[in-house]
């Protein structure tokens, strides 16, 4: 039976095992999904140790992962400078990234969004940001506001991104003189053990949509702020998860597995919890 694991720190909370042990019973194929805690001192060697044929990797370590495969990146691997998925190839890894894909197929074909010339304010520049931002400009969105704590990651993503008329990086203390956005999201992962930064209503208006990368409660302070701030939707970051699993289990298996039915069932204990809480 071929082994597959997420890496990750903080991993105990992470869905993944759970979904690919649903595409693998829908897709009859025999694996074994885990998920290995690691930060970026323990990533390498673990991942060594672990004798998988493939791997999901997660916070922080999507930006080691990308280095730790050198050449042997996809395309869209290299746009964002991150890697979430790894597949063996011998005694090496190839490095792609399926988040950015994974949410652009939640936002418009689950939620029905036309992302088509849509001002978008992305908040964060790490590894999720970095994955987003490359699929969010080819999906044909207007202009990429890059507003991150550290302004030079915001400054390097945007500078990656290499599309200066349609990318934009601008500090935190500029959120008040940004207007109004069709599309926010939060790729921040400033919930879990800080606070989000400051955002000002006058960011989001009665067309915009708000989506946080996070899910359960470390989304609940964004989409809480994007409801006050009056947005006509306001989603968390379980479909892009169910999504982006979809896209890594095609690449290792060779199969797209169906996704809806997880999601349902993702969905429904979510939302038990959070109003549990
Ligand atoms: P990284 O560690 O790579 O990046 C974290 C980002 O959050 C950085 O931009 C960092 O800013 C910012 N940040 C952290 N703390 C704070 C704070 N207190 N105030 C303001 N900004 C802060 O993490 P990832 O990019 O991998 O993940 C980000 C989030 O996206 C996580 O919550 C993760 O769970 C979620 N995610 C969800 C996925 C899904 O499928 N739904 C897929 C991938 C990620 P700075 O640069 O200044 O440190």
């Amino acid at each position: 039976m071929q082994r597959y694991a997420v890496f990750g720190s903080p991993i105990h909370h992470s869905q993944s095992p759970r979904i690919h042990a649903e595409f693998a019973r829908q897709t009859v194929i025999a694996l074994e999904y885990v998920a290995i805690e690691a930060g970026h001192a323990e990533f390498a060697t673990a991942l060594a140790a672990s004798g998988v044929s493939g791997a999901n990797v997660t916070l922080p370590l999507k930006e080691d992962a990308f280095a730790l495969c050198g050449e042997r990146t996809s395309a869209r691997a290299r746009r964002a400078g991150a890697v979430n998925t790894l597949i063996r190839q011998g005694d090496r890894w190839h490095g792609d990234n399926t988040d950015g894909l994974g949410l652009v197929r939640d936002l418009t074909e689950r939620h029905g969004l036309d992302l088509r010339e849509r001002r978008v304010l992305l908040l964060g520049a790490g590894g999720a940001a970095r994955g987003v931002a490359p699929a969010l400009l080819d999906a044909g969105i207007h202009s990429l506001y890059i507003v991150n704590r550290t302004a030079a990651r915001a400054d390097a993503l945007a500078d990656a991104l290499g599309e200066p008329g349609r990318v934009h990086a601008r500090a935190l203390d500029a959120l008040p003189g940004l207007g109004e956005f069709d599309l926010l999201v939060n790729a921040t992962s400033a919930t879990r053990g800080g606070a989000l930064p400051v955002l000002p209503m006058s960011l989001a208006g009665p067309r915009s949509v708000a989506v946080d990368l996070s899910y359960g409660e470390a989304a609940v302070p964004f989409l809480a702020w994007a409801r006050a701030a009056g947005c006509a939707q306001a989603l968390d970051g379980l479909g892009m998860l169910v999504e982006q699993a979809a896209e890594s289990f095609l690449l290792w298996h060779g199969v797209r597995p169906e996704t809806d039915a997880v999601y349902t069932a993702l969905r429904t204990q979510a939302d038990a919890l959070v109003t549990a809480d």
